[in-house]
């Protein structure tokens, strides 16, 4: 009996089932809210690199992002998906200061590259 180990563990499947839980979100974000960003936002809102898979790159794979840093504000407004590098760049920051930092200039991101989401927070004054 010459069976053999199981083939193709590394399937599409599997790789399908882990992209679905990557960004299972501990926000508190409800699933509709979810949902529609993961529609919408394909790209980063900030530099607008095309998502990937935490696998193929960390820098460019989502994130989830408050824009108004306040985990509390859960309004389509305030939530949006940025990529891991503009996240961990903005940080705390608030998005008017983060705009005029080296990592934005260096990226060529500024109030008029954003996303709308993004330039409707900054004509509220953020
Ligand atoms: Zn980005």
């Amino acid at each position: 009996m010459n069976r053999r180990k199981r083939p193709r563990s590394s399937s599409g499947v599997l790789y399908k089932k882990r992209k679905n839980n990557l960004m299972a979100n501990n926000w508190n974000i409800p699933k509709w809210l979810e949902e529609e960003a993961r529609e919408i936002d394909k790209c980063c809102v900030y530099c607008g690199v095309e998502f990937t898979p935490l696998n193929i790159s960390r820098k460019s794979a989502a994130s989830w992002e408050h824009i108004i840093n306040d985990a509390k504000i859960i309004t389509r407004e305030n939530i949006a998906l940025c990529c891991c590098g503009c996240n961990a760049s903005k940080g705390q920051k608030q998005l008017s200061i983060w705009l005029q930092s080296k990592y934005c200039k260096e990226h060529g991101i500024s109030a008029e590259t954003v996303a709308l989401i993004v330039k409707q927070a900054i004509e509220n004054g953020l």
